[in-house]
């Protein structure tokens, strides 16, 4: 397949947003089932639905050469995908040629076994979400998960000489109360620390408006202790950073209730079923996996650009009403 382009133009998506950045769900499973995330009984899709981690890595590839430069693996959880280090590996050797960064974000259980082949595939820092550090919270939050597990998970991947960002979930009457000894923990152990507001994705089974915190709110809370300075601070996701006085955790907020950041989003993603959605919060998708099913990888180019004029303005999210059918473990969070 002739995919290599020396200097692919900039990929430019229809209101001139430069789209740098692919998200890609490698399995809509998961080994817990967090209550913002995810109903209790989970249909997952069947495996043949699912694209395989080749034709994964064929696109990865196609997409590389067509001007992505950073590419997170995500989930569902990411490392409960069989032979995940195949793919790992092999989208690894882009790095360098091509592919600035290659990230992930994993919910820790099972970094022990994998921390050092992430680092020795180029991965250099990770994403790993933990909403709550005590035992019984945490395995009420996500039905069942085992916080211990995480916990050596992260001590793992810090030998292995990842740098983390901790992803927390900011719930009302859930952890509201742990975001305060979150930071400092953080701080204790080298890592920084992402608030989420929850997002209206998929059926739960309940809900989400009883227990969704605007971070409007934990930041005050956070200001009441901790003076917080804005600053200029990246990593090519929506969070938006702040310096914590004394700390030398970075704060990051991702407010897609409170505070939208569309108008400069450079992000796509792909499922685990190869659709490609230009928006996490809009049903509307590109069909990769069958066309490169049925007519192989040279026609998968040409959708690439379809795609990229039908990325939507903004998502519309309102917090009692799922913007998706679709989970957030089926796009990639
Ligand atoms: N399983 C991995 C994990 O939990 O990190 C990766 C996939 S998960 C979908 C990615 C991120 O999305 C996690 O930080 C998770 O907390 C967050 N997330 C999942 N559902 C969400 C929702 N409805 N609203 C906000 N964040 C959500
Ligand atoms: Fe699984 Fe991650 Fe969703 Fe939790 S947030 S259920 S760990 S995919």
């Amino acid at each position: 397949m002739a995919l290599a382009d020396p200097s692919p133009a900039p990929l430019i998506d229809g209101l001139g947003r430069q789209i740098s950045y692919l998200r890609i769900s490698v399995t809509d499973r998961c080994d817990m089932r967090c209550r913002y995330c995810m109903a209790e009984k989970m249909q997952f899709l069947p495996k043949n639905q699912v694209l395989s981690l080749e034709e994964i890595a064929l696109l990865a590839d196609l997409f590389i050469a067509r001007g992505i430069t950073r590419i997170r693996l995500t989930g569902g959880e990411p490392l409960v995908r069989r032979d995940i280090g195949d793919l790992v590996r092999r989208i690894g050797r882009h790095l360098g040629h091509g592919l600035n960064e290659l990230t992930l974000t994993t919910n820790g259980t099972q970094l022990a076994q994998h921390a050092d082949m992430l680092a020795d595939a180029g991965i250099r820092r990770i994403n790993v979400s933990l909403d709550s550090r005590d035992p019984d919270r945490f395995a009420h939050l996500t039905r069942g998960g085992d916080v211990r597990a995480v916990l050596t998970g992260l001590n793992a991947a810090r030998t292995a000489g990842l740098a983390i960002k901790i992803n927390m979930v900011a719930l009302k009457g859930i952890n509201q109360d742990e975001i305060i000894p979150m930071l400092r923990w953080c701080d204790d152990q080298g890592f920084d620390l992402t608030l989420i507001e929850t997002m209206p994705l998929g059926d739960i089974g309940g809900d989400r408006t009883d227990h969704y915190l605007p971070l409007t709110q934990a930041v005050d809370d956070i200001r009441a202790d901790h003076n917080l300075i804005p600053i200029a601070h990246r990593t090519g996701g929506p969070a938006r950073y702040h310096a914590v006085e004394g700390m030398q955790t970075r704060l990051g907020l991702i407010t897609p209730l409170t505070n939208n950041f569309c108008g400069d989003c450079n992000r796509i993603r792909m499922s685990c079923e190869g659709k490609i959605y230009m928006c996490l919060g809009h049903e509307d998708h590109v069909d990769f996996k069958s066309a490169l099913r049925e007519n192989g990888p040279c026609a998968v180019g040409p959708l690439v650009d379809r795609a990229l004029r039908r990325k939507p303005a903004r998502h519309d999210f309102h917090i009692g009403t799922p913007a998706t059918h679709r989970h957030m473990s089926v796009t990639g969070g």
